[in-house]
């Protein structure tokens, strides 16, 4: 049977009114201030809506009038805002926003999109958003919820929010403009979840939606649901400082029992045909890689269970490309980023090289978090903290302990990215790298170097992240984080 938008729009319309109202929408019906709808639609963009309810709350406390945010400095805005995500770039925007309205607009919020996007902070989905609930206008606004729903129902068959915002500006009835992205939301929330939807009770299940690509919720006692689906639970990351050489220490062993959904490379030094096919083809896996131009240099791969949608190879830029340094997934939910960050190298001789990667990944992982959650692995090549090293005080001038190179882990967890294995334990000795030299290894003088990151949409399915320093066959051992 076709899918039907009107008969999925008419149930969800009744559907929806028992779950909890979206933030935006909630403040919205407490306030008709356009102001505060852009604030708090600013705010709202990858945080939970608890979070930033309490944040709108404490915010609007201090600004009442709105006009009051022109008094209060970036540092009394992070602090007021904290911890919505990105909260130190979203305090930096609104910190810009009463001069940006004052100069642009005559201190006025704007009612069309294109002029909302010219103000910090605001992209085509914020705006979209002001625009319908802020002034009643008709406009498409799609966040992931939108963009992820809609292909779910095959009415659009697209890769990004922006292709679906195109698509349905074409395809979907002017009449569902001003409701539909409040419906989805609060429906993607609550039911169409973007990890194992709850199919089990949705009023669309059993004959309107066509599930595509979906892997419902398993349920007790539901055989049909027992396999291992493609639900990404599992991810391992290691640097295998050249996988031929850790075939030989036992590679495989190491891959099936650590048993990963998705297991990424780095420093794999080899391009795939001097690989043996045992490797190439391991049974349930598709196999990604990314070598370096140089041989038996860098390069990282990726074995992914789950079909990704689309591969990125690279960063997209020139100078760091050719070194095969970033791997990414795009899943429907997610981004899987694989990175190996360059040494610094001893003197810093390639300090400035590394910290422009550095910049540059942070902005591609920016990039790519506007759309979707991203889970960032890798050999980070940097120990962020003193607990993260055996020795931090004779390391402060080397690589990989450099002031400049832990400034740049400072702003990403700033930026409101988590540091998985800290977010579970802060115990000291915890080390993923040892040198070959002086038996460090078995003497446990080490450094934390090799992360999960993740950003703060992710956090609620986090279960666990662990060091696997029992795995041998490298230099570093590997890393794992699971989701629920
Ligand atoms: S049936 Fe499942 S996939 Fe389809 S809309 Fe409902 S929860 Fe989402």
């Amino acid at each position: 049977m076709p899918f039907s938008i009107d008969a999925a729009m008419a149930l969800l319309d009744k559907e929806v009114r028992h779950y909890q109202v979206p933030v935006v929408d909630l403040v919205a019906a407490q306030s008709k201030d356009p102001f505060k709808i852009l604030i708090a639609t600013i705010l709202s963009a990858r945080t939970k809506d608890e979070v930033t309810a309490a944040a709108c709350r404490r915010l609007f406390k201090r600004i009442e009038p709105p006009a009051d945010l022109a008094g209060l400095s970036v540092a009394e805005l992070e602090k007021i805002i904290y911890p919505v995500g990105f909260f130190r770039n979203k305090a930096g925007y609104l910190a810009r926003l009463p001069g940006a309205l004052r100069e642009m607009f005559d201190s006025r919020v704007p009612d069309d999109v294109d002029s909302l996007v010219k103000l910090p902070g605001v992209g085509r989905k914020t705006a979209n958003l002001v625009v319908t609930i802020a002034f009643g206008k008709p406009a498409v606004c799609v966040d992931t919820h939108v963009h992820r729903i809609m292909n779910i129902w095959g009415y659009v068959r697209t890769e990004t929010p922006l292709a679906t915002e195109m698509a349905l500006r074409a395809k979907l009835p002017k009449k569902y403009w001003l409701r539909f992205n409040s419906i989805l939301v609060a429906f993607g929330q609550a039911t169409c979840r973007p990890v194992s939807p709850h199919c089990d009770r949705c009023v669309l299940a059993g004959g309107i939606c066509p599930q595509i690509d979906v892997t419902p919720r398993k349920m007790p006692g539901n055989k049909k649901n027992e396999s291992k689906g493609d639900a990404v639970k599992k991810i391992v990351s290691w640097n295998v400082n050249g996988l031929r050489a850790a075939l030989k220490n036992g590679f495989l062993d190491a891959f099936a029992e650590l048993d990963a959904d998705i297991f990424a490379l780095q420093e794999i030094k080899a391009l795939p045909d001097q690989l043996p096919d045992e490797l190439r083809n391991i049974r349930g896996y598709s196999a990604f890689w990314y070598p370096a131009q140089k041989k038996g240099y860098s390069g990282t791969a990726v074995f992914s269970r789950r079909k990704p949608l689309r591969v990125l190879y690279g960063l997209g830029d020139k100078a760091f490309d050719h070194e095969g340094r970033a791997l990414t997934l795009e899943f429907d939910d997610f981004y899987f980023i694989n990175l190996y960050f360059p040494n610094a190298q001893p003197g810093l001789k390639r300090l400035d090289f590394k910290l422009a990667f550095d910049r540059t990944a942070l902005q591609f992982i920016d990039r790519l978090a506007q759309e979707k959650s991203v889970v960032v692995g890798g050999d980070f090549n940097v120990a962020h903290k003193p607990i993260d090293l055996a020795n931090p005080q004779a390391n402060e001038k080397n690589p990989g302990f450099s002031p400049p190179e832990r400034a740049w882990m400072d702003e990403v967890t700033g930026a409101g990215y988590i540091d998985t294995f800290r977010h579970f334990n802060q115990e000291p000795g915890q080390y993923t790298w040892w040198s070959y030299r002086f038996k460090a290894r078995e003497k446990n003088i080490g450094w934390r170097i090799d992360y999960f990151v993740i950003d703060p949409g992710s956090a609620d399915r986090l279960v666990s992240a662990a060091i696997h320093d029992n795995v041998r066959g490298s230099d570093h051992c590997p890393v794992s984080i699971e989701f629920k």
